[in-house]
């Protein structure tokens, strides 16, 4: 079996992260831990927390680092990540999140932080271009297109344009993306534990590249194997 990882996943919004993630975790046996995901489940849980976190998300405001940092320590103290490790998806946002996270990790910490790079013109073509079931959430694109114009595949339901999924507020949700991420890859950059991975291609030859960074670095660090 292979050794387990510490890793985080960067990437902006339509870079084909969440579809990695998957990938990686399944290769590496570990978790895919995604704060975005936590949090949503935690909105539906219905516990004081989770009522908390669904009225950050009901005034579309980021949900404070104090508070993601706890749910976060909370879920890398389970058995699975403290045995085999785990990817993060969506933690650390910022600096400061980064910090936390090295604390909470230490002494080991984290095997690679990976940013996978995908133009924006690219990436802001594909969102543009995504359609989603109103009927049963199922998702088109670019990548996949239906195959009977705005018509559902799975179910013959009407294909719409999610409201924020505008040319307009994609290209200010990438601008917001990029300038809160890049003091954190800088970050990443000064303690040596970032990799840039080109994202362009099929999902199968990009998790090729993404495999090929991560043991690359394993195997110059004299430390793991543990
Ligand atoms: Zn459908």
């Amino acid at each position: 079996m292979v050794p387990g990882v510490r890793l985080v996943l960067l990437g902006k919004q339509g870079a084909g992260k969440g579809t990695q993630c998957v990938r990686l975790s399944r290769h590496y046996v570990v978790p895919h831990i995604s704060t975005g995901d936590m949090l949503r489940s935690a909105a539906r849980s219905g516990t004081d927390f989770g009522r908390q976190v669904a009225e950050y998300m009901r005034l579309g405001e980021l949900v404070p680092d104090e508070v993601m940092i706890q749910v976060v320590e909370h879920r890398l103290d389970q058995h699975d990540t403290k045995n085999r490790g785990f990817i993060l998806d969506g933690f650390p946002r910022t600096v400061h999140q980064a910090e936390a996270l090295e604390n909470l990790l230490n002494p080991r910490g984290l095997d690679l932080v990976l940013d996978l790079e995908v133009p924006t013109e690219v990436v802001l073509e594909r969102l543009a271009s995504r359609r989603v079931c109103s009927v049963c959430g199922s998702i088109f694109g670019i990548d996949n297109p239906p195959r009977r114009g705005a018509i559902c595949d799975n179910c013959g339901g009407e294909l719409v344009q999610r409201e924020d999924d505008t040319e307009d507020s994609i290209r200010r949700r990438l601008e917001l993306y990029a300038s809160s991420t890049e003091p954190l890859i800088s970050w990443y950059l000064d303690r040596r534990k970032l990799a840039a991975v080109d994202g362009l291609g099929v999902p199968e030859r990009v998790t090729s590249r993404l495999i090929r960074a991560i043991d690359n670095r394993r195997h110059q660090l004299p430390d793991v194997g543990d």
